[in-house]
């Protein structure tokens, strides 16, 4: 695993003692779950407790409290959210150190039992304290907390930790899994809260890796598209999916969506995510204002009233589901077969990407098996964007595969500008925060334009920002430009007078020689010389003319 700490100049460790430092425990490269051990001073703060194997969650602590020489593992505990890969190693946690004080947003703190649902609901202590929104809490003395929105699920947040010694204060921002984009049930992170922190170190998720997402709408059209395709063609949609979050934005979708409102469709919904649905309706004053305002018209989930109905998968269903189209919703882990049955119509399976789901290759009726995308995370800009937002002096990845993680870290964008760590489990990150550092400079906005694509011309649309730059004049002096694809982008480039003339590198065109080539009044290869016996006519480079004049930006 790369770790660029080595390649660090711009801080200097010895004017300051290493107050900071990253041990993770586990970080969810594939589905292990992520939990990291962070030290800011003297004080240990767990961030999440993913790690779905106890026997090793507990190895894992018992050796860190006997390092530390202390009876617990860590201070405190702070859980980012509710999904698993975040927090299902808590119970086993609170067990075997029941003094370990647990925080999250209210929210997450209800939502917290559902990652035990083999347990008695009442067996299962209320070990988690609920910590204000946008408010910092000093937890301990010369350490405060403060939770910021970060989209993805209700009550996911990202931590902002303060650290102050007598010298100086330190700033960690861990973002737990985030989303900038606003989703039908939650709202997105907000930038501009987390704008002008002077930020020291961020810990922050690579899910997408460097990938770009179409529009979120785009996503959700594409999707209700295809679904109202496998119904109108007598296809029954399965859709697995994690009992919280994507389960929950697929119903709101698929009722608000043109091509089913109104429709006589039932729509079941199974297994865990029906009582995640009965989680997000205690939830209800939590979730944005537009969603409260849809549940006082209609209900949120189950309706049996309104088209296309909802309704929860009870058992007596269960022969009936599927002779007819239907949209099942049912928990990743459940085995598919027990839907698709030789009595039932074809089944669509639609499985969402970048979460783990294994299903059964064979079934006993025609099933067809394809993915989609709806994220819940945000994509590589996005995740470029948070952080050029931050300018933090370390930047550490995790959460998201070996391969996607490595891209991130190579961005040159980012190399330049932060030390940039995509550390392995069980290596320990140090994090020098030199007293002389200034903050990087953010890069250069991207500017979006416009495509038009008429036969076979494109028209290219770009806004006043890019042609008013100064650089402008010179991608236009030749006119040329050279499009070539980088991977799943299209680059753009406007080709130089210099580049021009190297590409007819295999004559001779020195920059001395008196020619066209170095002419001020050719462009685009062509003379604009009106004074000259070849104005406006395609020219050789290497051409002259008596009224050649010297190009001033050839150097
Ligand atoms: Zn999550
Ligand atoms: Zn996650």
């Amino acid at each position: 695993m790369r770790d660029n700490l080595s390649a660090s100049s711009r801080v200097d460790a010895g004017e300051a003692p290493n107050e900071l430092e990253c041990l993770p425990y586990s970080v969810q490269h594939h589905d292990e779950g992520l939990c990291l051990l962070v030290r800011m001073g003297p004080h240990r703060i767990l961030l999440d407790c993913g790690i779905g194997d106890s026997s090793l969650l507990l190895n894992t602590l018992t050796m860190a409290a006997s390092i530390g020489n202390s009876p617990l593992p860590a201070d405190l505990v702070l859980i980012s959210h509710a999904h698993p890969d975040h927090a299902r190693g808590l119970l086993t946690l609170h067990q075997a150190f029941p003094q370990l004080p647990i925080y999250a947003s209210e929210v997450t703190s209800k939502l917290l039992p559902l990652n035990w649902r083999e347990e008695d609901a009442k067996e299962i202590p209320q070990f988690c304290h609920a910590l204000p929104l946008r408010s910092p809490v000093e937890l301990q003395a010369g350490l405060v907390v403060e939770l910021f929105p970060a989209g993805h699920l209700p009550g996911a947040v990202a931590f902002l930790l303060t650290y102050t010694n007598e010298q100086r204060s330190y700033k960690l921002l861990f973002t737990g899994d985030f989303f900038l984009s606003n989703s039908r049930l939650v709202e997105g992170l907000r930038l501009e809260e987390l704008r002008g922190l002077d930020l020291n170190v961020l810990i922050i998720e690579g899910t997408y890796g460097t990938s770009r997402h179409p529009h979120r709408r785009n996503q959700e059209n594409q999707l209700a598209e295809r679904i109202n395709r496998a119904i109108a063609d007598h296809c029954s949609v399965l859709l697995p999916t994690p009992a919280l979050g994507l389960g929950q934005e697929l119903l709101m979708l698929l009722r608000s969506h043109h091509h089913f409102t109104g429709r006589d469709l039932d729509i079941w919904v199974d297994g865990a995510v029906a009582t995640g649905c009965d989680a997000y309706l205690e939830l209800l004053p939590h979730l944005p204002p537009s969603v409260q305002n849809f549940a006082r018209h209609q209900p949120l989930f189950w309706d049996e009233r309104v088209r296309p109905r909802v309704r929860r998968l009870h058992s007596e269903h269960r022969a009936t589901v599927g002779k007819s189209p239907c949209i099942v919703l049912t928990d990743s882990t459940s085995d598919l077969k027990q839907y698709c049955q030789p009595d039932t119509g074809p089944w669509l399976i639609l499985l969402p990407e970048k979460i783990d789901i294994k299903v059964n290759k064979k079934y006993f009726t025609p099933t067809t098996i394809e993915s989609y995308l709806l994220a819940q995370h945000s994509d590589g800009p996005g995740t470029t964007q948070l952080i050029h937002n931050l300018r933090p002096q370390h930047v550490v990845f995790v959460h998201g595969s070996p391969a996607y993680l490595a891209d991130l870290t190579s961005l040159e964008e980012l190399q330049n500008r932060y030390h940039v760590h995509s550390p392995a489990a069980g290596t320990l990150v140090e994090l020098p925060i030199g007293d002389t550092f200034l903050q990087p400079a953010a890069p250069e906005t991207n500017y979006e334009g416009e495509l038009t694509e008429l036969g076979t011309v494109i028209t290219i649309t770009l806004p006043d920002a890019i042609t008013a730059d100064s650089r402008w004049r010179q991608f236009a002096d030749t006119g040329l430009l050279e499009a070539r694809w980088q991977g799943e982008e299209l680059v753009l480039r406007g080709l130089s007078q210099r580049e021009l003339l190297n590409q007819n590198g295999d004559r001779y065109i020195l920059s001395d020689v008196d020619c066209c080539g170095n002419c001020r009044h050719q462009r685009g290869q062509r003379c604009w010389n009106p004074a000259s016996p070849l104005y406006n006519f395609k020219v050789t480079l290497e051409g002259y003319c008596p009224v050649f004049e010297r190009s001033l930006n050839n150097e």
